[in-house]
């Protein structure tokens, strides 16, 4: 019987010496195999019934001290594989502290959402309404109503994104003030804010741009204080020493109309090759209310007068940051955008 101990302890030893310490697993298999409830040395203790009293003690003694030296190899190689496994686990996951940070972006806004922004404040704090109207118009709203004729050049087919007979996407955000005046008496202070589309595409146009449209109707409104507000907003968007000059033009919705000019904000009106030497830079169109569209919604023109006005939010943001691409404000690019 005893050689019985000695040679299991032999092979125990040898089958060690051949398992790869930093395999978990591997040891697990000959801990089972030596120590589990159907094991080796578990069986020599089942063998022991067949002995002898007297032999009983002392056979136990030499299992059990088997036993405990098995179970110590067994544990001292589940320590060194442990420390293998988080060696690896700590190889594989290695950061390398040397190699370049990615780095921390910090957002900022849309240098159109700023302008929209302040132009809102501009006009909300001279008690102007605020209103979005609505991308889809229909050929009353967005030509008819506004006192342009069927046969303005606006309204051809060029120009025009048409959903279907008589329904577009507005081509500016004017319409808002037919359906304003529609729905409030005057006195009115608004003004509408939105994209437009136009059928239209180079460095300076873009097929989907933002406007901002204003309208003021009330008793003895002067075309002095359309030129009152709009110089001031002029100076709030470019600063106070920004010049203004309102030159005669048409509108269909407007009488008399004009185009309203800042100086030139890249040569303070000294005349360069962005104003085409004019020092004068275009910004937007205005003009009082043309009687015909009061007509159109229903209020007295020789009770009320008024003054309507509206300019491109891009345009703006352009002359304001000098961006020689008007496609670049929807372009999405991160080394455009970080630089506001
Ligand atoms: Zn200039």
């Amino acid at each position: 019987m005893h050689s019985q101990i000695t040679e299991l302890e032999n092979a125990f030893k040898e089958e060690l010496s051949q398992t790869d310490t930093s395999d978990g697993s591997a040891i697990e298999i000959l801990r089972l195999k030596y120590l589990g409830k159907k094991g080796l040395v578990t069986d020599l203790l089942k063998g022991m019934g067949q002995l002898s009293a007297e032999e009983k003690p002392t056979f136990g003694k030499l299992v059990n001290d088997l036993k405990v030296s098995v179970q110590t190899a067994i544990e001292t190689a589940q320590e060194i594989a442990k420390k293998a496994a988080l060696a690896r686990s700590l190889e594989s996951g290695k950061i390398d502290i040397s190699l370049p940070g990615e780095g921390y972006h910090k957002g900022s806004t849309h240098p159109l959402y700023d302008i929209r922004e302040e132009v809102i404040d501009f006009f909300y704090g001279m008690g102007f309404k605020v209103d979005l109207g609505r991308d889809i118009e229909t050929d009353w709203y967005n030509f008819e109503a506004l006192n342009t004729p069927k046969d303005h050049p606006s309204r051809d087919m060029q120009d025009t994104f048409y959903l279907a007979e008589g329904v577009m996407l507005r081509t500016h955000t004017s319409g808002t003030q037919i359906h304003y005046m529609e729905n409030h008496k005057p006195p009115l202070r608004m003004v509408a804010l939105g994209h437009v589309f136009r059928v239209d595409s180079d460095a300076t146009h873009a097929p989907m741009f933002q406007q901002c449209e204003g309208l003021v109707v009330d008793e003895n409104i002067s075309f002095a204080q359309l030129k009152g507000t709009l110089s001031l907003f002029a100076k709030k968007l470019f600063g106070e020493n920004i010049k203004t000059r309102f030159r005669p033009s048409f509108f269909p919705f407007t009488e008399p109309s004009a185009e309203l000019d800042v100086s030139c904000v890249f040569c303070g009106g000294a005349g360069c090759r962005r104003c085409k030497g004019t020092g004068w830079m275009e910004i937007g169109g205005c003009g009082s209310v043309d009687p015909a569209v009061f007509a159109n919604v229903g209020i007295d023109s020789e009770k009320y007068t008024g003054f309507a006005f509206g300019f491109g939010l891009d345009r703006i943001a352009m002359l304001r940051h000098h961006i020689p691409e008007i496609s670049l404000l929807t372009s999405n690019d991160q080394r455009f955008l970080g630089q506001f």
